[in-house]
């Protein structure tokens, strides 16, 4: 910009020079000296104009405007309407301060955005909750009213509702439990103590404890490992526990053959280690499995069978799954079987430096 009107000064200055030797031959007479100087003068005074609209409209298209735009963006943002983009053309520091502002306006919206969900979350929830602490509360109201009334006039009658009091007084003990460890779960509230765990070993314990109670339920539970492998992980004890024995519970639960057949099975690569738990029960429907760790989720909308349960357990094996860098997942076929698998991050093969992880 500045080399423009130097330039043109040189170019004025070589053809008044041309004008003054070449056509006036070097003669300046009084006329024709001011002549030759208005010429310099209007010639001078028309490049700094030219100069000084160029300028002008340079300075304002790329300084001027981008300035404008952003004032314009950042009165926007304070008056809380994040719904535009932020245009940058350049890419001078104007131009870099333009994406910077329109990256913040970005991260801006997805907080907005991640807010009302959380909103939206926390009215879900409440309303979840809500319904499930109300339905037992209802029925347990309705029996107490039973007996005050002399509903139940006899003792079987009396002992019959008093069970039935003390059932759903126990469900909604459960749900308050498992609502409290969901809710230390989602706000990382829950200490884990890590350590190596080698999961043939563990899985085989955890089944011998387990077979007791399973046989009562006449159920056939075996355990499938390819001993090639090494299933060694960091794991939590207690809460792997609480993992396996809610998808194992959930298998009896949602039973419905005469042969239950529980398999755990374990197998491995290099890098993780996954237990698949498949049951022989009555299955999931395709459009309902991609929604069971949810919580609050069961496939039994009405919330009120005989299998019970609140719709969190799966949601809290998924949390100690992803807080143990692990992933879950399940596949179901309707009426024949639902298998749920997890992963977890194996620990280098310290087989051999310490033997006793093998059984
Ligand atoms: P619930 O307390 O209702 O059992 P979960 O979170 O444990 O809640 O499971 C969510 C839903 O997934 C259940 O309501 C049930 O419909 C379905 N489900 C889970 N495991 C199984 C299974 N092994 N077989 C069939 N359905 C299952």
């Amino acid at each position: 910009m500045i080399v423009i009107p130097v330039i043109a000064f040189f170019v004025i200055e070589i053809m008044l020079g041309y004008v003054l030797f070449i056509l006036f031959e070097g003669d300046l007479m009084e006329d024709r000296m001011g002549l030759f100087l208005s010429i310099r003068f209007i010639g001078l005074l028309t490049v700094l104009i030219i100069t000084n609209g160029l300028l002008t409209y340079f300075v304002a298209k790329s300084i001027i405007q981008p300035v404008k735009r952003l004032q314009q963006a950042a009165k926007e943002i304070s008056n809380g309407n994040l719904e535009f983009t932020i245009e940058s053309s350049s890419r001078d520091e104007l131009g870099q301060l333009s994406e910077t502002f329109e990256l913040m306006r970005k991260r801006l919206k997805e907080s907005e955005e991640l807010q009302t969900r959380y909103a939206e979350n926390r009215k879900e929830l409440i309303a979840s909750i809500s319904h499930d602490l109300k339905t037992p509360m209802t029925s347990i109201k309705g029996y107490i009213e039973g007996i005050r009334d002399g509903i139940a006039n006899t003792p079987e009658k009396m002992e019959r509702y008093i069970e039935t009091i003390y059932a759903k007084t126990n469900d909604m003990d459960q749900l308050i439990d498992e609502l409290f460890l969901y809710s230390k779960l989602d706000l990382n509230q829950v200490h884990y103590h890590f350590e190596h765990i080698d999961l043939w070993s563990y899985l085989s314990d955890f089944i011998e404890e387990l077979a007791f109670d399973l046989e009562e339920n006449d159920c056939n539970v075996s355990l499938f490992v390819n001993n090639q492998d090494t299933f060694i992980v960091q794991a939590d004890r207690e809460q792997l526990k609480r993992v396996l024995l809610n998808i194992i519970q959930n298998s009896l639960k949602y039973m419905d053959k005469d042969e239950k057949e529980i398999r755990v099975i374990l197998t491995a690569n290099a890098d993780q280690v996954t237990v698949t738990i498949k049951d022989n029960g009555i299955g999931i429907s395709e459009e309902a499995i991609p929604f069971i760790f949810e919580r609050f989720y069961r496939t039994d909308t009405s919330r009120n069978t005989a299998t019970g349960g609140s719709g969190l357990g799966l949601a809290i094996v998924r949390r100690i799954i992803e807080q143990h860098e692990g992933e879950i997942w399940a596949e179901s076929k309707q009426g024949i079987g639902t298998s749920i698998s997890f992963t977890l991050p194996k620990v280098g093969d310290v087989n051999e430096k310490n033997p006793d992880y093998r059984r």
